[in-house]
């Protein structure tokens, strides 16, 4: 039987490295968009130990050139769009390229998908920050969005072109409302992967205060290596639809410290300082999914605790740093 072949964008990211890994277990041919730098960004993909057995193809989301190029050099089954700028703070600093990475280049692939490759099917990587400022106490799949950073406006952008492209070319395109998932490869400027670094610091004693900003925002915070099999799930099915994915458990930023502290035997109040700095010009104060649509239509349902989610970060972060600090 020959193998199925995935096109991953965002390969060297968070959620690239847990997805390479699972459609690897599964016998895909992985094959990933990555994006030139001037230092390397693989070492994710080298964390999970992946690297030497997916093929790298040089693009860019924002080149349509070098999207077309790699659908032709891999001819894959179905494509993952996981690139993006993700980081909402970044995204008012740098609009125009959030918006471009973000928005536009999902549109880049679903156009490039139509031209070459109509028969593959289409993962786009929505989010919860679609929501924004929330129209209803728990989000599902009808809830009305109101984008609350130019973050969230690039992704509106990206999931209502998914579904044009689905109502318009029947292109097989599925929007996955993912709500926040970390791991211990999350990117160090969000907030769980900066409070899980600082509680390593601090009990090693080489830091000694944590900056945080609004830490009565509340998050749905779940486990990246979960939230990957729904995207999966997602294109297995008959038919291409639109799924959110989350806990449907919310808890404060402060909660989420406390249990961090908490495992390595420190009491959070006495090391969390309020830097307003780290507010945002327009904050999503809570997020809250209903996951019932994932769990009836796909069977997904997350199986990691936030408190089992801090411990494993708190865990690997301590293992790293007492790394870093060797003499
Ligand atoms: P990361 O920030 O860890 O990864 C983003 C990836 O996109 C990186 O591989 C990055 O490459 C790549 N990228 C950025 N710009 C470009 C570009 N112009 N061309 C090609 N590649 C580019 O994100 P996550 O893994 O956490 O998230 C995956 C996706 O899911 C993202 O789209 C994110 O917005 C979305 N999402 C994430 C959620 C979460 O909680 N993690 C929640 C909901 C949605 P490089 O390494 O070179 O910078
Ligand atoms: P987001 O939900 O995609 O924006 O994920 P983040 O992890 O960046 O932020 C989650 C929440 O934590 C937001 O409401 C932030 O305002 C809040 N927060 C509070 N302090 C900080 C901080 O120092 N850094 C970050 N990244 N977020 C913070």
């Amino acid at each position: 039987m020959t193998k199925k072949k995935a096109l991953i964008t965002g390969i060297t990211g968070q959620d690239g490295a847990y997805l390479s890994k699972l459609l690897l277990d599964k016998g895909y041919q992985v094959y990933g968009l990555l994006a030139r730098r001037s230092s390397p960004t693989i070492w994710r993909l080298e964390y999970l130990k992946v690297l030497d057995k997916v093929t790298l193809l040089e693009g860019d989301l924002t080149d349509i050139a070098s999207i077309s190029r790699a659908l032709l050099a891999s001819e894959p089954d179905e494509v993952y769009n996981l690139g993006a700028q993700s980081f909402v703070a970044t995204s008012w600093e740098q609009p125009l390229l959030t918006a471009g990475a973000t928005g536009l280049g999902a549109l880049h692939i679903l156009e490039a998908l139509r031209q070459v490759r109509p028969q593959a099917r289409f993962y786009q990587a929505s989010t919860s920050e679609m929501f924004g400022k929330i129209q209803e106490p728990m989000q599902s799949e009808k809830t009305p969005f109101y984008p609350r950073s130019p973050y969230g406006v690039s992704k509106l952008f990206a999931h209502w072109m998914t579904i044009n492209y689905r109502e318009s070319f029947n292109i097989f395109g599925c929007s996955g409302i993912l709500f926040n998932h970390e791991s211990p490869l999350r990117g160090i400027e969000f907030v769980t992967r900066k409070v899980t670094d600082a509680v390593a610091r601090i009990k090693l004693g080489a830091q000694d205060k944590l900056a945080l900003g609004n830490i009565d925002a509340k998050r749905d915070w779940g486990f990246s290596g979960d939230y990957v099999e729904a995207m999966w799930l997602m294109l297995q099915q008959d038919a291409p639809d639109d799924f959110v994915v989350a806990t449907g458990r919310t808890t404060t930023v402060r909660d989420m410290c406390r249990i961090a502290f908490d495992h390595v035997g420190l009491d959070y109040e006495k090391y969390v300082v309020i830097d307003p700095r780290f507010y945002r010009p327009a904050e999503v104060e809570v997020l809250l999914g209903n996951p019932a649509k994932a769990k009836a239509k796909l069977g997904w349902e997350a199986r990691t605790s936030l408190e089992d989610l801090m411990r494993m970060m708190v865990d690997a972060d301590l293992a790293r740093v007492k790394r870093e600090l060797r003499p």
